[in-house]
């Protein structure tokens, strides 16, 4: 199901979508509240004032590519076709974050971004921090030009020499999984509390929206993640 506004489909069509897939993943469709991803590293913190923004309110920011929130039965949305969907819970505050990182917020450190601002926001200690790291394209398939891998080479405290290869003729394999988990460990998060879905976006274009395996001609994956508000039998 397509799930972006922006892929061809009529907007009642995804609004649709989006309907089916809440009830049946059991979230609730009023409380959804989707980024406005530009490829950058802003995030922004969100509360049940914001449910709607994206999907059924028209957005009100032109940049926000990770979202958090500490309040439980607020639904971040996210959306991806590729790109790493960079999920965190910090289980002692209550909170959760949830980002977008393609190659350029991979690089740009937006993991250890998303960290740092959870850290401000809600006190959360990145060793106290669970992270997964989603679908998207893999090691597998992830061809990038010198550009690309450059900029990551100079990414040393990384130790890119762990995620870029050399495949000749100007071209790279890239882990973006792996990048991203080095930086996450680089912020402090511990190995054991990192999970990778290890499932690529191209190698599964039957199931999974692949920018490069469609050549564009795609609709869009969504990352939901919220707080389950607080059930009666916790009293
Ligand atoms: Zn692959």
């Amino acid at each position: 199901m397509n799930l972006s506004f922006h892929r061809g489909d009529p907007d009642e069509t995804v609004l649709e979508n989006y309907h089916r897939f809440c009830d049946a993943a059991g979230f609730a469709f009023d409380s959804l509240i989707a980024s406005a991803q530009d490829h950058h590293t802003e995030i922004r913190r969100v509360t049940k004032a914001d449910c709607g923004i994206g999907i059924w309110r028209p957005r009100d920011r032109e940049s926000v590519d990770g979202l958090l929130t500490d309040q439980p039965g607020v639904t971040l949305v996210t959306y991806y076709a590729d790109c790493v969907p960079l999920y965190f819970l910090d289980p002692v505050h209550r909170a959760i974050g949830l980002a977008h990182a393609g190659w350029r917020g991979t690089v740009a450190g937006m993991g250890m971004k998303m960290a740092e601002a959870m850290e401000r926001a809600f006190g959360s200690k990145p060793e106290e921090l669970l992270a997964a790291i989603g679908p998207s394209i893999g090691p597998c398939c992830y061809e990038v030009d010198q550009p690309v891998a450059e900029a990551f080479a100079a990414k040393m405290d990384w130790r890119p020499e762990n995620f870029i290869k050399n495949g000749g003729n100007g071209k790279y394999m890239l882990n973006l999984w792996e990048a991203n988990r080095r930086a996450l460990l680089c912020a402090g998060l511990l190995p054991e509390r990192i999970s990778i879905a290890e499932l690529c976006t191209q190698c599964h274009a039957d199931l999974l929206y692949s920018h490069r395996a469609s050549g564009g001609k795609r609709g869009g994956l969504a990352a939901f993640f919220a707080l389950k508000e607080a059930s009666a039998c916790q009293n």
